[in-house]
């Protein structure tokens, strides 16, 4: 249990790091403000490869581990979650391809994302199908020269400006999960056939706009990705990893808040004393770090078990629950500390808040994740 890096993964780590407090920090506000993460800071991480972060070198990635991975997650979100949350759906879709696809599906789409060409999204919830993605209703049914895609989508991380969008979709409407596909959606070829609605107004990550959509698309027959009837499979598996995913997102959060919770105990004076000399911020202080501590190392358990490519399900679903609650947790007791101040927009702690609120809901609700770790132990 090193949780060990080799030096090109540090120096890479490094790297993005340097970014993020550089150039993601300083325009967080803004991109929550405007509702939209500007294209020219996307085109900037992507130069130093943070697109395809999760690919390996042959597909154009940088073939960095999970380890180091998760740790570049977390300095991205510690700067700016909006950014985090449109890198980690373009990792879900790539991913998609990469763990479903074909050679030549993998050879087509993924040098070009990893280069941040092109943005993906992953195309699995819908309006009656958030929790339990079997009881999807979209269908895709075969036609001359390809398959008809039929549904609505809904949540869809990055959908409305994507070039692709990986679509899960029923091609057996009799064989329950068995019957799910992935079809890789080009979204220039299909627009005529898709309809999407303006972004949610959504309480946080607001940079990162997510999408309700109705398809009614004939796509070509290879756009049907890898084999037919295994996209519920491809899907929990990009999910396995995603999860690692938003458990390094939930430590950026928590790592950015519990700093500010400290510089401001240290700073602010309450009756001649900084705050940090009362017990009951020093506890706040205490517990804060315990959890931040415990979620971290959960979350580097679970990048090393994937690296090592063992099974990972269970330590990738404690991780998030871990995580994503200790951020909630770390997030709020970090606005707390800064009293009056932190529940104004002159300071990031109300955005940590709001940003903080979604790791306990996407990619499987924090029910959905005690379920998986449950249904582990007493299977
Ligand atoms: C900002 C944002 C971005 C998103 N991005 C994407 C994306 O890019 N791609 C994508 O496909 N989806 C995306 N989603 C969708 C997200 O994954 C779903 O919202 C999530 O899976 C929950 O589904 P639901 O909203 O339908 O809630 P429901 O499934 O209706 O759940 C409602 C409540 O019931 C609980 N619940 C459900 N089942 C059980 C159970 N068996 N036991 C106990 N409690 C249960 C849940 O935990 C939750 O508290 C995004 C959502 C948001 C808000």
């Amino acid at each position: 249990m090193g949780f060990d890096i080799s030096a090109d993964e540090q120096e890479l780590v490094d790297a993005v790091t340097q970014i993020s407090t550089d150039i993601l920090a300083p325009r967080a506000a803004a991109a929550d403000a405007n509702e939209r993460v500007a294209d020219e800071t996307l085109k900037t991480i992507a130069e130093v490869g943070v697109m395809g972060l999760n690919l390996p070198e042959a597909l154009g990635g940088p073939g960095v581990g999970s380890v180091a991975m998760s740790q570049m997650v977390t300095a991205i979100t510690a700067a700016c979650a909006s950014t985090a949350s449109i890198v980690t759906a373009q990792f879900l879709a790539t991913d998609s391809i990469l763990l479903g696809g074909t050679d030549a599906q993998r050879q087509d789409w993924l040098p070009r994302a990893a280069a941040g060409e092109i943005i993906g999204s992953f195309g699995l919830t819908e309006p009656g199908a958030g929790s339990n993605p079997a009881e999807m209703s979209t269908k895709a049914t075969r036609v001359e020269g390809g398959w008809h895609l039929k549904g609505t989508k809904c949540f869809i991380t990055n959908a409305g400006f994507a070039d692709f969008i990986v679509v899960y979709a029923k091609t057996d409407v009799d064989a329950g999960h068995k019957g799910i596909s992935a079809f890789i959606v080009d979204t220039a070829d299909a627009s005529a056939g898709l309809d999407f609605n303006p972004p949610e107004k959504t309480m946080g990550l607001r940079g990162s706009p997510v999408y309700e959509f109705v398809i009614d698309a004939i796509v070509p027959e290879d756009a049907l990705l890898g084999v037919e009837g295994e996209g519920f499979t491809t899907a929990m598996r990009v999910l396995d990893r995603g999860r690692i995913e938003v458990a390094a997102m939930s430590l950026g959060i928590s790592k950015a808040a519990l700093d500010a919770a400290v510089d401001w105990a240290g700073q602010r004076r309450i009756s001649g004393k900084p705050l940090d000399r009362l017990q009951g911020i020093a506890f706040k202080l205490a517990d804060m770090y315990t959890k931040y501590r415990s979620a971290w190392l959960l979350t580097m358990d679970a990048a090393e078990q994937r690296d090592a490519e063992v099974d990972f399900t269970r330590s990738s679903a404690t991780a998030k629950l871990a995580a994503s609650e200790a951020a909630a947790f770390i997030a709020d007791e970090a606005l707390q500390i800064h009293g009056g101040y932190g529940f104004t927009r002159d300071f990031p702690l109300e955005r940590y808040v709001r940003d903080a609120r979604i790791y306990r809901i996407y990619e499987g609700s924090s029910e959905i994740q005690r379920t998986i770790i449950a249904r582990s132990l007493t299977a």
